[in-house]
C-alpha cells in the first residue's frame, strides 16, 4: 500500500501497570544544587537499572528542543515542553513553575498550557553565578471556538462534504456542530426541510489519550451538546457526477485531500443547513455534491500502484469505515463492486451484508455493466514442498477475500462466492496439516478452514490466474542447546526519516541504529544469520524493509524503536517499556521481548500492544516492533546516548529472542 504507517500509536493491551501504578504525581520540584531528591519524578523512575545520569557543568544555554520553533500542537490544558539548560546545576522555572533540571542540564516540563492561541512560555534558569532567559511562543492547531452569538453552527463541521455517491435507497448520515438547544434542520431549494436532532453522545476521547493515558478518569467525556446528525435518502445534489470511479465531474476539479473538491461553485440553488435559535438563524450551504448510484453494477479492479511508482507492496487496504484501523490486505488484481462512495474514500461490498472502505486512487473501473461477482469455490488441493505448503483454490473470478489468523488456525474467507468444495485433496500425508474443511456462514460466504499441528509461523497470498494460492510456512527447525543457531533474523533500527528526538537533541534514529547494531552482534555471537534493514544514519522508507525481511525469507524480524508520547499526555506516569505486534503469531515473541525489557532495563510495564504498523504487518514471520525506553524522557535520552544503555536494550531483546526460540524447539 502507499499510505505511510499510521501513527505510531496502538491500544496498549494487558497494560500491568494499573494495579502497580505510582501515586499520581505533582509537577516536580527544581532540583537544582541543593535541592532535594524526593521529588515524584525521582520517584517514579529511582527502581529502573539504567546508567548513572553523566554531569554536565556547561555555561547556561537555554533550548526548547519540542516543540520546534514554528510548530503548532493540538492541546487542552496541560502538556509538556522540553529541551536543555546547558547546565545541570542550574534551577529552572517556566511561567513561574518550578521545573526539574537532570544532571546533564536536560528538563522535561509538564506544565498548564495558557488559554492563547500563541501560547507564550517564559523560562528562566539560574545557577549561583549566572542567569539566563528564554521567551518561547507556541502555536495552538487551530480549532472551532464557539462564538458567544445566541446561534451558530460550525460550517467545516458539517458531514459529509465534497463528492458522494450513494445508492438512491440507502440512508446517508449527514451530521453538524451548532450552538446547544437550536433547531437544526436542512432546508432544501424545494422548500423542503430535513430535521437533525442532538446526539448527545460523549465527546470522542483523543486516541493519543485513549492509547497512551492511564488515567482512566481520563477516558470519561461529558456527552456533546452541540451536536447534530440527521439522515437523507434518494437526494442527488448538484449536477450528476457520472460513474464513482474512473470520469469526474465537469463542475468538479481534482480532488484535494479526503473531502474532496469543492463542488458546484456559485451555485445558490444548493441545500442549506441551519440552526435556529428564537428569532436568530445561522445558515451554511451543505457543501456537497451527490449523486445516486444506479442500478448498474460497477466493478472495480484494485491496484494499488496506480501511479507505476514500483515502489508499493501490491496490497490494498480495507477498513471497516474511512478512517478505520486496516482489517483487509486485498492483492492487486482483486476484484469487487462500487456500493458508494465519500470523497476519497470507497465502499466495496463484499457480500449482501459486508462492506470494506479503500481508498478510490487504488481502484481501476471495469467496463459498467459486469455483473456482480458471484464465484464458485471448486475443489482445494494442498501441495506440500520443503518450506511451505501451498493451498490452491481454484475460483471463476478474483473476489476479496480475508485471511483470519488463530494460534493454530487459519481461516481464508472468500467474499461472494457460493461453496462446490466437494473435493479437498492433501497432497500425501503432512504433519503440520492436522485438518481441512470449507463451510458456508452465509449464503454468500466461503471459508476454508486449515487446523495445523504447530502454532503458525507465516503464510502469504497471492493470485494465479484466478486461482488463490495460501502458502503456508513450515516453522524453522530449532536446536534447544543452541536456539539460535542458523537461524536467519532481521534486525531494523528504526527510522529515518522521521523518529522523536530526547530533550538533549538526541536522534531517535541514531538511538535506534546504536541498539540495533549491539542486538546483531549478540545474535551472530549466538549463531544467527542477521540481515540489517539499514547499518548507516542513512533513511530507509517503511516498505523496502518489510520487503527485505520477505524477499531474504527472514524466520523473524525484529525492529528497535524508542518511543514517545502524543502532545497532551502526562509524560512522567505514561512512560515505560512496551512492545508491539500486529498478528496473534507474533503475540509470545513480543511478550518473550517485553518480559526481557522489564527485567533488564526496570522501567515502567506498559505491556504488549497490537499495533497497525507497517513493520508488524508482514504476514511471513512473526514481526515485533520494540519501544524500550522513551526519548522525550531525560535519563531514558542520557542512558540511550550510552553504550552501557545501549547494551542493556540490546542484550533484553536477544535474551527475548532466544527464550521465544527456545519455546518453540523441534530438536
Ligand atoms: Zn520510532
Amino acid at each position: 500500500m502507499r499510505r505511510a504507517a499510521l501513527p505510531v500509536l496502538a491500544l496498549a493491551l494487558g497494560c500491568a501497570t494499573s494495579t502497580t501504578r505510582a501515586p499520581a504525581p505533582t509537577p516536580p520540584p527544581a532540583a537544582g544544587p541543593s535541592a532535594h531528591r524526593g521529588d515524584s519524578a525521582a520517584l517514579l523512575l529511582s527502581s529502573n537499572k539504567l546508567p548513572p545520569i553523566p554531569t554536565d557543568t556547561g555555561p547556561l544555554a537555554l533550548r526548547v528542543v519540542y516543540p520546534a520553533a514554528g510548530d503548532a500542537i493540538d492541546v487542552r490544558d496541560s502538556s509538556f515542553l522540553f529541551g536543555t539548560a546547558g547546565s545541570g546545576k542550574a534551577s529552572l522555572t517556566i511561567n513561574g513553575a518550578p521545573v526539574r533540571v537532570w544532571p546533564n542540564g536536560t528538563w522535561l516540563a509538564w506544565l498548564a498550557m495558557p488559554p492563547d492561541s500563541v501560547m507564550r512560555f517564559d523560562l528562566v534558569a539560574r545557577t549561583t553565578t549566572d542567569s539566563a532567559t528564554l521567551s518561547y511562543q507556541v502555536p495552538r492547531t487551530r480549532r472551532f471556538v464557539p462564538p458567544t452569538a445566541p446561534v451558530w453552527l460550525d460550517s467545516l463541521s458539517i458531514y459529509p462534504r465534497g463528492r458522494v455517491w450513494w445508492p438512491a435507497g440507502e440512508w446517508l448520515t449527514v451530521g453538524v456542530r451548532a450552538a446547544p438547544g437550536a433547531e437544526v434542520l436542512i432546508r432544501w431549494p424545494d422548500g423542503r426541510t430535513t430535521p437533525l436532532v442532538a446526539d448527545p453522545r460523549p465527546e470522542e476521547v483523543p486516541d493519543a489519550i485513549r492509547a497512551f493515558d492511564h488515567d482512566t478518569s481520563r477516558l470519561v467525556t461529558p456527552p456533546s451538546v452541540t451536536r447534530y446528525t440527521g439522515a437523507v435518502r434518494g437526494a442527488a445534489v448538484g449536477l450528476p457526477m457520472g460513474p464513482a470511479v474512473g470520469a469526474s465531474a465537469p463542475s468538479c476539479p481534482a480532488p484535494a485531500g479526503v473531502g474532496g473538491c469543492t463542488p458546484i461553485a456559485g451555485d445558490s440553488a444548493g441545500p442549506v443547513i441551519e440552526a435556529i435559535y428564537g428569532i436568530d438563524t445561522a445558515r451554511a450551504r451543505w457543501p456537497v455534491q451527490i449523486t445516486l448510484l444506479d442500478s448498474t453494477p460497477q466493478l472495480i479492479m484494485l491496484d494499488d500502484d496506480t501511479a507505476r511508482t514500483g515502489k508499493t507492496d501490491r496490497m490494498t487496504v480495507g477498513r471497516t469505515r474511512p478512517g478505520a484501523t486496516y482489517q483487509w490486505f486485498f492483492p492487486t488484481g482483486t476484484r469487487a463492486a462500487v456500493s458508494g462512495r465519500i470523497g476519497n474514500e470507497l465502499r466495496l461490498a463484499l457480500t449482501r451484508s459486508s462492506e470494506a472502505w479503500v481508498s478510490v486512487v487504488d481502484a481501476v473501473p471495469l467496463p459498467v455493466g459486469l455483473p456482480a461477482l458471484r464465484a464458485t469455490v471448486g475443489s482445494v488441493t494442498l501441495t506440500p514442498g520443503s518450506g511451505y505448503l501451498t493451498l490452491r483454490i481454484p475460483l471463476s473470478s478474483r473476489v476479496p477475500f480475508q485471511v483470519v489468523e488463530d494460534s493454530r488456525r487459519l481461516t481464508l474467507r472468500l467474499y461472494g462466492t457460493a461453496t462446490d468444495v466437494n473435493w479437498i485433496r492433501y497432497g500425501g500425508t503432512d504433519s503440520l496439516i492436522s485438518a481441512m474443511s470449507a463451510d458456508q456462514p452465509t449464503t454468500d460466504e466461503t471459508d476454508l478452514i486449515l487446523d495445523l499441528s504447530r502454532p503458525v509461523w507465516g503464510y502469504r497470498t497471492r493470485w494465479s490466474g484466478t486461482d488463490l494460492l495460501l502458502d503456508v510456512r513450515r516453522p524453522p527447525p530449532i536446536q534447544r542447546a543452541h536456539p539460535l543457531a542458523g537461524r536467519r533474523i532481521v534486525v531494523d533500527p528504526g527510522h529515518p526519516p522521521a523518529g522523536a528526538t530526547g530533550p538533549s537533541g538526541f536522534r531517535e534514529a541514531e538511538a535506534n541504529l546504536a541498539v540495533a547494531l549491539k542486538l546483531r552482534d549478540l545474535l551472530v555471537q549466538a549463531g544467527a544469520e542477521v540481515i540489517m534493514t539499514r547499518s548507516t544514519d542513512s533513511a530507509v522508507d517503511l516498505y523496502p524493509r518489510t520487503r527485505l525481511a520477505d524477499s531474504v525469507n527472514a524466520e523473524l524480524l525484529v525492529s528497535i524503536h524508542n518511543n514517545a508520547l502524543p502532545d497532551g499526555v502526562e509524560p512522567w506516569r505514561n512512560n515505560g517499556s512496551s512492545v508491539f505486534y500486529n498478528s496473534p503469531r507474533s503475540i509470545p515473541l513480543a511478550m518473550a521481548v517485553q518480559r526481557a525489557l522489564v527485567q533488564q532495563l526496570g522501567l515502567r510495564d506498559l505491556g504488549v500492544g497490537r499495533g497497525d504498523l507497517a513493520l508488524v504487518r508482514p504476514t511471513w514471520m512473526p514481526s515485533i516492533l520494540c519501544e524500550g525506553l522513551f526519548m522525550m524522557i531525560p535519563d531514558q535520552e542520557a542512558a540511550l546516548r550510552s553504550p552501557a544503555g545501549q547494551a542493556l536494550y540490546a542484550r533484553a531483546v536477544f535474551e527475548g529472542v532466544q527464550s521465544f526460540l527456545l519455546e518453540r524447539g523441534t530438536m
